[in-house]
């Protein structure tokens, strides 16, 4: 659907600026300031764009009419099984199509102060390489009309640029903007090499929508989502660049990588496109980001103990630090069972806090409450020295350390003992 019609379908919750907003710097302000709603620019130095929009969760839920608490079954289910694309001759971002054009004539915004420049952050990136399609995201930096710099993190598109770039060739990108929800959620899903995640968009919006994700092939012959805004179609060269410093999840500036520069060929966009932005460390980053690894920690955890009840990577861990899982405990060894499953299923992971079903992973005070009440450091810690953690970790040097807290309940000490009362 186009971003217009789901500002037409929030259109309760949008806070719409008419007057004229700076794409540098004031733009944040204004997101800053309205952190749950998408908020609607109609004048960013004479474009249209939006960011926020998916700030909530149950905003994405009811894009895909299901409720809230369905959110994570409907993602994890949709992981575990990826379904085609319905590929179509129609985009209506085919509208307008130009070789002739400059990136800076454009709303991409510049966030903070101390970044390098002007970002793209709601980027979804389609590579395919050895009849493998990746989706991912990954923030460009405007560097001149053409070309732009990314930060590609060791995963899946690097394999595929550095295998390309071995063979002799410049991987063919296209970077799609404005996207509905479920392909952003495939956009930040990272499951196995060779897995194309538009397909485990198109199982999530089949799941709940009842219909396939549909695709157009582009003038470079990759098959991108026919719904997006704006599509830039381009290489991704050998040449590298200064990337950063950036505000990213952690609201620190990251700091500055040599990554690679992608030069781009062609823009296409709808009539009247309207940008989208993320803004680094917003909820709306937070639920594309962590929001996806929740069925993956699910699953892992679901392995070793009998059941999962609630899995949170928490705002304040930055979505992707922190967690808090939810078991159902058969054996007082479960808790410490489900800490190092969670560590093995997210590798960023570095605090994990595992409490029983009785308690409201949502709710900080209720997690809290069970260290407070059903943890003993000297009993229920586990601390990992020297592993592989995050990069976003301004404080974790080549390896990190990890700790676990096991808040569950003993199972051999009388239940009344820990069970809040009831009235
Ligand atoms: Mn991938």
């Amino acid at each position: 659907m186009a971003v217009r019609e789901w500002l037409e379908t929030f259109r309760d919750d949008v806070v719409t600026i008419d007057a004229p907003v700076s794409r540098e710097l004031e733009v944040t302000r204004h997101l800053l300031a309205n952190p749950r709603a998408p908020v609607h620019f109609r004048d960013l130095d004479g474009y249209e764009g939006v960011g926020g929009l998916w700030a909530s969760r149950a905003r994405i839920a009811r894009a895909m009419t299901i409720p809230e608490e369905g959110l994570l079954d409907a993602v994890g289910e949709s992981q575990r099984h990826p379904e085609d694309v319905r590929l179509v001759d129609h985009a209506d971002f085919s509208a307008n199509e130009s070789t002739d054009f400059d990136l800076r004539d454009s709303p991409v915004p510049k966030f903070y102060p101390k970044d390098a420049g002007r970002y793209i952050t709601a980027g979804v990136w389609v590579a395919e390489w050895e009849g493998k399609r990746n989706l991912s995201f990954h923030r460009i930096l405007l560097l001149d009309a053409r070309r732009g710099v990314a930060r590609i993190v060791p995963r899946h598109l690097r394999t595929m640029h550095g295998q390309a770039q071995a063979a002799g060739q410049e991987l063919k990108v296209a970077v799609c903007i404005g996207l509905d929800p479920w392909l952003l959620i495939g956009g930040g899903t990272s499951v196995e090499y060779g897995v194309d995640e538009s397909r485990i968009a198109s199982s999530l919006k089949r799941r709940t929508l009842g219909q396939p994700v549909e695709c157009v092939k582009l003038k470079n012959g990759l098959t991108v989502p026919a719904d997006a805004e704006y599509v830039l179609e381009g290489r991704l060269t050998g040449e590298t660049h200064d990337e950063g410093p950036f505000v990213d999840a952690v609201l620190t500036y990251d700091r500055v990588r040599q990554e690679p520069v992608v030069e781009f060929e062609r823009v296409y966009h709808r009539q009247d496109p309207i940008f989208h932005m993320i803004l680094g460390g917003s909820d709306e980053h937070f639920n594309f980001m962590g929001m996806p690894r929740e069925p993956v920690i699910r699953d892992g955890v679901s392995k070793v103990v009998p059941r999962v009840a609630g899995v949170r990577l928490t705002e304040g861990g930055c979505a992707w630090l922190h967690a808090v899982v939810a078991i159902e405990k058969h054996t007082d060894g479960d808790g410490k069972n489900a800490i190092m499953a969670a560590f093995a299923s997210h590798t960023s992971l570095k605090h994990v806090t595992v409490v029983d079903a009785d308690v409201n992973v949502w709710d900080d005070r209720e997690v809290e409450w069970a260290v407070a009440t059903r943890f003993q450091a000297d009993r229920g810690l586990v601390v990992l020295t020297g592993v592989r953690g995050s990069s976003i970790d301004p404080s974790a040097g080549e390896t990190t350390a990890k700790m676990g807290i096991d808040a569950t309940r003993p199972l051999t000490a009388k239940p009344e003992m820990f069970l809040k009362a009831t009235l």
